[in-house]
Protein backbone atom coordinates (compact mmCIF):
# COMPACT_ATOMS: atom_id res chain seq x y z
CA UNK A 1 0.00 0.00 0.00
CA UNK A 2 1.66 3.63 -0.93
CA UNK A 3 1.56 6.54 1.39
CA UNK A 4 -1.66 8.10 0.60
CA UNK A 5 0.21 11.56 0.60
CA UNK A 6 -1.17 14.63 2.73
CA UNK A 7 -3.96 17.05 1.38
CA UNK A 8 -1.40 19.31 0.46
CA UNK A 9 0.22 16.63 -1.90
CA UNK A 10 -3.10 15.92 -3.28
CA UNK A 11 -3.77 19.22 -3.57
CA UNK A 12 -0.60 21.11 -5.23
CA UNK A 13 -1.79 20.52 -8.52
CA UNK A 14 0.02 21.29 -11.91
CA UNK A 15 -0.94 19.47 -15.11
CA UNK A 16 2.47 18.14 -16.17
CA UNK A 17 1.50 16.62 -19.52
CA UNK A 18 3.58 13.81 -19.33
CA UNK A 19 2.84 10.39 -18.51
CA UNK A 20 4.80 10.10 -15.47
CA UNK A 21 3.01 12.92 -14.27
CA UNK A 22 -0.34 11.22 -14.42
CA UNK A 23 1.12 7.78 -12.87
CA UNK A 24 2.67 10.26 -10.12
CA UNK A 25 -1.33 11.51 -9.55
CA UNK A 26 -2.64 8.34 -9.67
CA UNK A 27 -0.63 6.32 -7.36
CA UNK A 28 -1.32 9.63 -4.96
CA UNK A 29 -4.66 9.53 -5.49
CA UNK A 30 -5.65 6.22 -6.01
CA UNK A 31 -6.16 5.52 -1.94
CA UNK A 32 -8.18 8.10 -1.90
CA UNK A 33 -10.53 6.45 -4.55
CA UNK A 34 -13.03 4.59 -2.38
CA UNK A 35 -15.51 5.18 -0.11
CA UNK A 36 -13.64 8.77 0.84
CA UNK A 37 -13.86 9.79 -2.95
CA UNK A 38 -18.00 8.57 -2.91
CA UNK A 39 -18.48 11.01 0.01
CA UNK A 40 -16.34 14.50 -1.23
CA UNK A 41 -16.47 14.07 -4.58
CA UNK A 42 -19.34 16.45 -5.15
CA UNK A 43 -17.44 19.51 -3.46
CA UNK A 44 -15.58 22.40 -5.12
CA UNK A 45 -13.45 23.63 -2.38
CA UNK A 46 -11.23 26.08 -5.04
CA UNK A 47 -8.33 25.60 -7.15
CA UNK A 48 -6.15 25.37 -4.31
CA UNK A 49 -7.85 22.43 -2.89
CA UNK A 50 -7.98 18.97 -5.35
CA UNK A 51 -7.83 16.86 -2.91
CA UNK A 52 -11.13 14.84 -3.20
CA UNK A 53 -11.45 14.27 -6.85
CA UNK A 54 -8.62 12.74 -8.89
CA UNK A 55 -8.67 15.47 -11.34
CA UNK A 56 -6.82 12.99 -13.86
CA UNK A 57 -8.83 13.95 -17.22
CA UNK A 58 -6.20 16.00 -18.95
CA UNK A 59 -4.17 13.27 -18.64
CA UNK A 60 -6.94 10.58 -19.23
CA UNK A 61 -8.84 12.49 -22.06
CA UNK A 62 -5.08 12.24 -23.92
CA UNK A 63 -4.99 8.78 -23.17
CA UNK A 64 -1.40 9.83 -21.55
CA UNK A 65 -2.75 7.30 -18.80
CA UNK A 66 -5.02 4.79 -19.79
CA UNK A 67 -8.70 3.87 -18.36
CA UNK A 68 -8.04 0.23 -17.62
CA UNK A 69 -4.78 1.53 -15.77
CA UNK A 70 -6.73 3.84 -13.63
CA UNK A 71 -9.52 0.84 -13.16
CA UNK A 72 -6.63 -1.56 -12.16
CA UNK A 73 -4.88 0.70 -9.83
CA UNK A 74 -7.99 1.95 -8.22
CA UNK A 75 -9.40 -1.92 -7.98
CA UNK A 76 -6.13 -3.29 -6.58
CA UNK A 77 -6.57 -1.07 -3.46
CA UNK A 78 -10.64 -1.03 -3.01
CA UNK A 79 -13.33 -3.74 -3.38
CA UNK A 80 -15.60 -3.22 -6.00
CA UNK A 81 -18.27 -1.97 -3.49
CA UNK A 82 -16.43 0.51 -2.08
CA UNK A 83 -15.16 1.92 -5.21
CA UNK A 84 -18.17 1.42 -7.29
CA UNK A 85 -18.64 5.63 -7.73
CA UNK A 86 -15.43 5.79 -8.93
CA UNK A 87 -15.52 3.28 -11.67
CA UNK A 88 -18.77 4.74 -12.57
CA UNK A 89 -17.70 8.20 -13.19
CA UNK A 90 -14.44 6.62 -15.21
CA UNK A 91 -17.17 5.09 -17.42
CA UNK A 92 -18.97 8.17 -18.28
CA UNK A 93 -16.42 8.40 -20.55
CA UNK A 94 -16.15 5.33 -22.42
CA UNK A 95 -20.16 6.04 -22.49
CA UNK A 96 -20.49 9.46 -24.16
CA UNK A 97 -17.77 8.62 -26.25
CA UNK A 98 -19.64 5.51 -27.19
CA UNK A 99 -22.74 7.25 -27.26
CA UNK A 100 -20.89 9.90 -30.09
CA UNK A 101 -19.69 7.28 -31.76
CA UNK A 102 -23.15 5.91 -32.64
CA UNK A 103 -24.59 9.51 -33.43
CA UNK A 104 -22.11 11.18 -34.78
CA UNK A 105 -24.64 13.30 -36.71
CA UNK A 106 -24.59 15.12 -32.95
CA UNK A 107 -20.91 16.10 -33.27
CA UNK A 108 -21.46 17.39 -37.21
CA UNK A 109 -24.53 19.36 -36.34
CA UNK A 110 -23.19 21.09 -32.86
CA UNK A 111 -20.34 22.20 -35.65
CA UNK A 112 -22.87 24.27 -37.89
CA UNK A 113 -25.26 25.03 -35.00
CA UNK A 114 -21.91 26.78 -33.60
CA UNK A 115 -21.53 28.83 -36.82
CA UNK A 116 -24.62 29.64 -36.54
CA UNK A 117 -24.42 31.03 -32.95
CA UNK A 118 -21.35 33.00 -33.65
CA UNK A 119 -23.31 34.48 -37.11
CA UNK A 120 -25.90 35.10 -34.88
CA UNK A 121 -23.67 37.12 -32.46
CA UNK A 122 -22.87 39.59 -35.30
CA UNK A 123 -26.30 40.49 -36.15
CA UNK A 124 -27.63 40.80 -32.37
CA UNK A 125 -26.14 43.33 -30.21
CA UNK A 126 -27.57 42.61 -26.97
CA UNK A 127 -26.91 39.08 -27.27
CA UNK A 128 -23.15 39.62 -27.85
CA UNK A 129 -22.97 41.95 -25.13
CA UNK A 130 -24.47 39.52 -22.69
CA UNK A 131 -22.24 36.29 -24.32
CA UNK A 132 -18.76 38.42 -23.96
CA UNK A 133 -19.70 39.64 -20.21
CA UNK A 134 -20.37 35.96 -19.28
CA UNK A 135 -17.29 34.81 -21.32
CA UNK A 136 -15.29 37.40 -19.92
CA UNK A 137 -16.10 36.93 -15.97
CA UNK A 138 -18.55 40.32 -15.64
CA UNK A 139 -22.07 38.52 -15.31
CA UNK A 140 -22.45 39.74 -12.40
CA UNK A 141 -22.91 36.71 -10.64
CA UNK A 142 -20.00 36.13 -8.21
CA UNK A 143 -19.55 32.46 -8.76
CA UNK A 144 -20.17 32.61 -12.48
CA UNK A 145 -17.84 34.75 -12.75
CA UNK A 146 -15.47 33.55 -10.42
CA UNK A 147 -15.44 30.04 -12.74
CA UNK A 148 -15.17 32.03 -16.59
CA UNK A 149 -12.02 33.31 -14.79
CA UNK A 150 -10.81 30.33 -13.38
CA UNK A 151 -11.79 28.26 -16.60
CA UNK A 152 -9.25 30.42 -18.50
CA UNK A 153 -6.57 30.74 -15.90
CA UNK A 154 -6.15 26.69 -15.12
CA UNK A 155 -8.05 24.95 -17.81
CA UNK A 156 -10.18 22.92 -15.74
CA UNK A 157 -13.70 23.21 -13.50
CA UNK A 158 -14.64 20.98 -11.21
CA UNK A 159 -17.19 18.58 -12.17
CA UNK A 160 -20.15 19.69 -10.23
CA UNK A 161 -19.16 23.24 -11.08
CA UNK A 162 -19.07 22.70 -14.92
CA UNK A 163 -22.66 21.45 -14.46
CA UNK A 164 -23.56 24.61 -12.43
CA UNK A 165 -22.10 26.77 -14.72
CA UNK A 166 -23.89 25.29 -17.61
CA UNK A 167 -26.70 25.03 -16.10
CA UNK A 168 -26.84 29.12 -15.28
CA UNK A 169 -25.55 29.98 -18.65
CA UNK A 170 -28.48 28.02 -20.66
CA UNK A 171 -31.31 28.72 -17.94
CA UNK A 172 -30.05 31.92 -16.09
CA UNK A 173 -28.08 33.58 -18.14
CA UNK A 174 -30.37 32.37 -21.82
CA UNK A 175 -27.05 31.82 -24.12
CA UNK A 176 -26.96 29.08 -26.96
CA UNK A 177 -25.34 25.78 -25.08
CA UNK A 178 -23.81 25.42 -28.24
CA UNK A 179 -21.10 29.06 -27.32
CA UNK A 180 -20.59 27.39 -24.21
CA UNK A 181 -19.79 24.16 -25.06
CA UNK A 182 -17.33 26.10 -27.46
CA UNK A 183 -15.86 28.07 -24.22
CA UNK A 184 -15.43 25.04 -22.51
CA UNK A 185 -13.56 23.15 -25.46
CA UNK A 186 -11.41 26.12 -26.48
CA UNK A 187 -10.00 26.29 -23.00
CA UNK A 188 -10.17 22.86 -21.05
CA UNK A 189 -6.83 20.88 -20.56
CA UNK A 190 -9.05 17.25 -21.10
CA UNK A 191 -11.36 19.18 -23.71
CA UNK A 192 -13.21 16.22 -25.68
CA UNK A 193 -15.76 16.33 -27.91
CA UNK A 194 -17.92 13.78 -26.54
CA UNK A 195 -17.79 14.66 -22.56
CA UNK A 196 -18.24 18.08 -23.26
CA UNK A 197 -20.76 18.32 -26.18
CA UNK A 198 -22.88 15.32 -24.22
CA UNK A 199 -22.23 16.92 -21.09
CA UNK A 200 -23.46 20.62 -22.20
CA UNK A 201 -26.65 18.72 -23.99
CA UNK A 202 -27.18 16.53 -20.51
CA UNK A 203 -27.48 19.97 -18.24
CA UNK A 204 -29.96 21.28 -21.10
CA UNK A 205 -32.32 18.45 -21.33
CA UNK A 206 -31.19 16.58 -24.88
CA UNK A 207 -29.30 13.97 -23.75
CA UNK A 208 -32.06 12.17 -21.35
CA UNK A 209 -34.82 14.19 -23.43
CA UNK A 210 -36.88 16.73 -21.38
CA UNK A 211 -34.56 16.18 -17.86
CA UNK A 212 -32.53 19.36 -17.26
CA UNK A 213 -30.12 20.01 -14.40
CA UNK A 214 -30.82 23.68 -12.48
CA UNK A 215 -28.72 24.93 -10.21
CA UNK A 216 -29.76 26.09 -7.31
CA UNK A 217 -28.02 28.57 -4.78
CA UNK A 218 -28.06 26.49 -1.12
CA UNK A 219 -26.51 23.66 -3.37
CA UNK A 220 -23.77 25.61 -4.73
CA UNK A 221 -23.51 27.35 -1.19
CA UNK A 222 -23.32 23.81 0.31
CA UNK A 223 -20.98 22.08 -2.04
CA UNK A 224 -18.63 25.66 -2.78
CA UNK A 225 -18.17 24.83 1.55
CA UNK A 226 -19.70 28.31 1.61
CA UNK A 227 -17.16 30.38 -0.42
CA UNK A 228 -20.36 31.67 -2.86
CA UNK A 229 -24.33 32.01 -2.17
CA UNK A 230 -25.90 33.27 -5.51
CA UNK A 231 -29.70 33.28 -3.48
CA UNK A 232 -32.25 34.96 -5.54
CA UNK A 233 -29.93 35.14 -8.79
CA UNK A 234 -30.39 32.21 -10.29
CA UNK A 235 -33.36 31.06 -12.48
CA UNK A 236 -35.94 28.88 -10.78
CA UNK A 237 -37.29 27.12 -13.87
CA UNK A 238 -35.33 24.78 -16.45
CA UNK A 239 -37.34 24.27 -19.07
CA UNK A 240 -36.00 21.23 -21.42
CA UNK A 241 -34.44 22.54 -24.62
CA UNK A 242 -35.71 20.95 -27.93
CA UNK A 243 -34.17 19.98 -31.41
CA UNK A 244 -35.12 18.21 -34.37
CA UNK A 245 -35.36 14.37 -34.00
CA UNK A 246 -31.97 12.59 -35.12
CA UNK A 247 -31.41 9.91 -37.52
CA UNK A 248 -31.33 6.15 -36.24
CA UNK A 249 -28.04 5.30 -34.14
CA UNK A 250 -25.12 3.46 -36.22
CA UNK A 251 -23.07 0.33 -34.20
CA UNK A 252 -19.90 1.79 -33.81
CA UNK A 253 -17.50 0.09 -36.45
CA UNK A 254 -14.17 -1.22 -35.56
CA UNK A 255 -11.21 -1.86 -38.87
CA UNK A 256 -10.08 -5.48 -38.58
CA UNK A 257 -6.65 -5.90 -36.47
CA UNK A 258 -4.31 -5.48 -39.27
CA UNK A 259 -1.71 -8.25 -39.23
CA UNK A 260 1.56 -9.18 -41.19
CA UNK A 261 1.64 -5.89 -43.50
CA UNK A 262 5.22 -5.02 -43.56
CA UNK A 263 6.70 -1.85 -43.26
CA UNK A 264 4.07 0.88 -41.53
CA UNK A 265 4.64 4.81 -40.31
CA UNK A 266 2.80 5.19 -37.28
CA UNK A 267 0.79 8.51 -36.81
CA UNK A 268 0.73 9.75 -33.09
CA UNK A 269 -2.39 12.34 -32.38
CA UNK A 270 -3.44 13.52 -29.22
CA UNK A 271 -6.38 11.15 -29.31
CA UNK A 272 -3.78 8.61 -28.35
CA UNK A 273 -0.38 9.37 -25.69
CA UNK A 274 0.74 5.53 -25.57
CA UNK A 275 1.56 4.27 -28.76
CA UNK A 276 3.96 1.64 -26.79
CA UNK A 277 0.79 -0.28 -25.91
CA UNK A 278 -1.01 -0.44 -29.13
CA UNK A 279 -1.99 -3.53 -30.03
CA UNK A 280 0.33 -3.15 -33.40
CA UNK A 281 1.48 -4.90 -36.54
CA UNK A 282 4.50 -5.32 -35.84
CA UNK A 283 7.05 -2.39 -35.14
CA UNK A 284 6.95 0.73 -37.21
CA UNK A 285 9.97 1.89 -39.14
CA UNK A 286 8.99 5.67 -38.84
CA UNK A 287 7.05 7.94 -36.42
CA UNK A 288 4.93 11.73 -37.00
CA UNK A 289 3.27 13.40 -34.51
CA UNK A 290 0.36 15.44 -35.29
CA UNK A 291 -2.75 17.97 -33.30
CA UNK A 292 -5.85 19.08 -34.42
CA UNK A 293 -6.39 20.97 -31.00
CA UNK A 294 -6.62 24.02 -32.91
CA UNK A 295 -9.84 22.95 -35.06
CA UNK A 296 -12.01 22.23 -31.65
CA UNK A 297 -13.24 26.25 -32.90
CA UNK A 298 -13.92 28.12 -35.45
CA UNK A 299 -12.62 30.39 -32.18
CA UNK A 300 -8.66 30.37 -31.43
CA UNK A 301 -7.66 28.03 -28.72
CA UNK A 302 -6.34 29.01 -25.88
CA UNK A 303 -2.68 28.27 -25.46
CA UNK A 304 -2.86 26.35 -22.16
CA UNK A 305 -5.08 23.87 -23.91
CA UNK A 306 -3.47 23.95 -27.16
CA UNK A 307 0.11 23.77 -25.73
CA UNK A 308 -1.50 20.69 -23.60
CA UNK A 309 -2.05 18.76 -25.99
CA UNK A 310 0.71 19.37 -28.21
CA UNK A 311 3.59 18.63 -25.71
CA UNK A 312 1.20 15.42 -25.06
CA UNK A 313 2.27 13.86 -28.36
CA UNK A 314 5.77 15.27 -27.70
CA UNK A 315 5.81 12.72 -24.15
CA UNK A 316 3.56 10.07 -26.41
CA UNK A 317 6.57 10.43 -29.20
CA UNK A 318 9.30 9.84 -27.12
CA UNK A 319 8.09 6.84 -25.40
CA UNK A 320 7.68 5.41 -28.97
CA UNK A 321 11.04 6.30 -30.31
CA UNK A 322 11.92 4.63 -27.41
CA UNK A 323 9.98 1.90 -27.34
CA UNK A 324 9.96 1.15 -31.20
CA UNK A 325 13.70 2.62 -31.77
CA UNK A 326 12.54 4.61 -34.61
CA UNK A 327 13.40 8.42 -35.13
CA UNK A 328 10.37 10.77 -34.84
CA UNK A 329 9.69 13.00 -37.99
CA UNK A 330 10.55 16.47 -37.04
CA UNK A 331 7.99 18.67 -37.88
CA UNK A 332 7.80 22.65 -37.45
CA UNK A 333 3.90 22.20 -38.52
CA UNK A 334 2.27 20.31 -35.63
CA UNK A 335 -0.98 21.32 -36.19
CA UNK A 336 -1.68 21.29 -40.16
CA UNK A 337 -4.93 22.43 -40.39
CA UNK A 338 -8.02 19.44 -41.23
CA UNK A 339 -7.47 20.47 -44.92
CA UNK A 340 -3.59 19.99 -45.16
CA UNK A 341 -3.30 16.60 -43.32
CA UNK A 342 -3.80 14.42 -46.46
CA UNK A 343 -0.54 16.55 -48.18
CA UNK A 344 1.55 16.49 -44.78
CA UNK A 345 1.36 12.56 -44.68
CA UNK A 346 1.59 11.99 -48.15
CA UNK A 347 4.98 13.93 -47.89
CA UNK A 348 5.93 12.40 -44.84
CA UNK A 349 5.12 8.38 -46.42
CA UNK A 350 7.04 9.27 -49.50
CA UNK A 351 9.96 10.92 -47.54
CA UNK A 352 10.41 7.39 -45.68
CA UNK A 353 9.54 4.98 -48.40
CA UNK A 354 6.13 4.51 -46.94
CA UNK A 355 2.79 2.92 -48.21
CA UNK A 356 0.98 1.81 -44.79
CA UNK A 357 0.42 4.42 -42.41
CA UNK A 358 -1.41 3.10 -38.97
CA UNK A 359 -3.10 4.76 -36.30
CA UNK A 360 -5.13 4.72 -33.19
CA UNK A 361 -8.77 4.56 -33.84
CA UNK A 362 -9.99 8.29 -33.41
CA UNK A 363 -13.02 8.85 -32.13
CA UNK A 364 -15.79 11.23 -33.48
CA UNK A 365 -13.96 14.57 -33.17
CA UNK A 366 -11.17 16.80 -34.78
CA UNK A 367 -8.49 14.07 -35.23
CA UNK A 368 -11.46 11.80 -37.44
CA UNK A 369 -12.42 14.70 -39.50
CA UNK A 370 -9.17 15.66 -40.15
CA UNK A 371 -8.41 11.91 -41.19
CA UNK A 372 -11.46 12.15 -43.28
CA UNK A 373 -10.99 14.59 -45.10
CA UNK A 374 -7.29 13.09 -45.79
CA UNK A 375 -8.70 9.82 -46.92
CA UNK A 376 -9.31 10.34 -50.84
CA UNK A 377 -5.78 12.21 -50.71
CA UNK A 378 -3.74 9.43 -49.02
CA UNK A 379 -5.83 6.62 -51.75
CA UNK A 380 -4.74 9.08 -54.90
CA UNK A 381 -1.20 8.75 -53.75
CA UNK A 382 -1.31 4.85 -52.91
CA UNK A 383 -1.13 5.12 -49.19
CA UNK A 384 -2.95 2.97 -46.99
CA UNK A 385 -4.41 4.20 -43.79
CA UNK A 386 -5.29 1.75 -40.91
CA UNK A 387 -6.52 2.41 -37.51
CA UNK A 388 -6.03 0.12 -34.43
CA UNK A 389 -8.89 0.40 -31.57
CA UNK A 390 -8.19 -0.07 -28.22
CA UNK A 391 -9.89 -3.26 -26.46
CA UNK A 392 -11.27 -1.17 -23.97
CA UNK A 393 -13.20 1.11 -26.83
CA UNK A 394 -14.00 -2.10 -28.45
CA UNK A 395 -15.50 -3.50 -25.25
CA UNK A 396 -17.55 -0.44 -24.08
CA UNK A 397 -18.84 1.47 -27.06
CA UNK A 398 -21.50 -1.01 -28.46
CA UNK A 399 -22.87 -0.99 -24.97
CA UNK A 400 -23.12 3.18 -24.75
CA UNK A 401 -26.10 3.20 -27.65
CA UNK A 402 -29.04 3.77 -24.72
CA UNK A 403 -28.75 5.66 -21.45
CA UNK A 404 -25.98 5.14 -18.99
CA UNK A 405 -27.77 2.92 -16.85
CA UNK A 406 -28.08 -0.09 -19.33
CA UNK A 407 -23.82 0.33 -19.08
CA UNK A 408 -23.74 0.82 -15.51
CA UNK A 409 -25.70 -2.50 -15.17
CA UNK A 410 -23.03 -4.11 -17.50
CA UNK A 411 -20.01 -2.91 -16.32
CA UNK A 412 -19.19 -5.85 -13.67
CA UNK A 413 -18.60 -7.84 -16.75
CA UNK A 414 -17.18 -5.59 -18.38
CA UNK A 415 -14.28 -5.38 -16.10
CA UNK A 416 -14.41 -9.24 -15.33
CA UNK A 417 -13.59 -9.17 -19.14
CA UNK A 418 -11.25 -6.64 -19.05
CA UNK A 419 -9.27 -8.74 -16.62
CA UNK A 420 -9.65 -5.59 -14.36
CA UNK A 421 -12.03 -7.42 -11.63
CA UNK A 422 -11.53 -6.50 -7.71
C1 LIG B 1 -20.95 20.65 -19.08
C2 LIG B 1 -19.86 19.63 -18.89
C3 LIG B 1 -18.77 19.62 -19.75
C4 LIG B 1 -17.75 18.66 -19.59
N1 LIG B 1 -16.69 18.68 -20.47
C5 LIG B 1 -15.73 17.73 -20.35
C6 LIG B 1 -14.65 17.69 -21.27
O1 LIG B 1 -14.54 18.48 -22.22
N2 LIG B 1 -13.69 16.74 -21.08
C7 LIG B 1 -13.75 15.84 -20.06
O2 LIG B 1 -12.83 15.02 -19.92
N3 LIG B 1 -14.78 15.84 -19.19
C8 LIG B 1 -15.76 16.75 -19.30
N4 LIG B 1 -16.80 16.75 -18.41
C9 LIG B 1 -16.90 15.66 -17.44
C10 LIG B 1 -16.29 15.91 -16.06
O3 LIG B 1 -16.68 17.16 -15.57
C11 LIG B 1 -14.75 15.83 -16.04
O4 LIG B 1 -14.31 14.65 -16.69
C12 LIG B 1 -14.25 15.79 -14.59
O5 LIG B 1 -14.66 16.96 -13.93
C13 LIG B 1 -12.78 15.68 -14.56
O6 LIG B 1 -12.27 15.89 -13.26
P1 LIG B 1 -11.60 14.71 -12.46
O7 LIG B 1 -10.59 14.04 -13.29
O8 LIG B 1 -11.16 15.25 -11.15
O9 LIG B 1 -12.82 13.75 -12.23
P2 LIG B 1 -13.08 12.61 -11.14
O10 LIG B 1 -14.27 13.00 -10.36
O11 LIG B 1 -11.87 12.29 -10.37
O12 LIG B 1 -13.52 11.37 -12.04
C14 LIG B 1 -12.58 10.39 -12.49
C15 LIG B 1 -12.59 10.33 -14.01
O13 LIG B 1 -13.87 9.90 -14.46
C16 LIG B 1 -14.19 10.55 -15.70
N5 LIG B 1 -15.40 11.35 -15.51
C17 LIG B 1 -15.86 11.84 -14.34
N6 LIG B 1 -17.03 12.48 -14.54
C18 LIG B 1 -17.29 12.41 -15.85
C19 LIG B 1 -18.36 12.87 -16.68
N7 LIG B 1 -19.41 13.52 -16.19
N8 LIG B 1 -18.29 12.62 -17.99
C20 LIG B 1 -17.26 11.94 -18.53
N9 LIG B 1 -16.23 11.46 -17.80
C21 LIG B 1 -16.25 11.70 -16.48
C22 LIG B 1 -12.99 11.41 -16.07
O14 LIG B 1 -12.14 10.70 -16.92
C23 LIG B 1 -12.34 11.64 -14.71
O15 LIG B 1 -10.98 11.93 -14.83
C24 LIG B 1 -17.84 17.72 -18.55
C25 LIG B 1 -18.94 17.74 -17.68
C26 LIG B 1 -19.92 18.70 -17.85
C27 LIG B 1 -21.08 18.70 -16.88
Amino acid sequence: MVDAGTDTDLSALIWTPQRSAALDRLERFAPRAGRAYAARRNFDFGPQDRSNVSALSPWIRHRLILEEEVLSSVLQRHSFSAAEKFVQEVFWRGYFKGWLEHRAQVWARYRSDLSDCLEGLDRDPALRDRYEAAVEGRSGIDCFDAWAKELVATGYLHNHTRMWFASIWIFTLHLPWQLGADLFLRHLLDGDPASNTLGWRWVGGLHTRGKTYLARASNIARYTDGRFDPAGQLATAAPALSEPALDAPRSPQFDATPKDIGRFGLLVTEEDGQPETLDLPGRPSALLGLAATAERSPLAVSDVARSFAEAAVGDALSRAAEAFGAEPAHTGDLQPGAEAWGPRLVDWARNRDLSVIVTAAPPVGPIRDSLTTAGPVLADAGITLLTVARRYDRAVWPHAGKGFFQLKAKIPKLLNGLGLSA
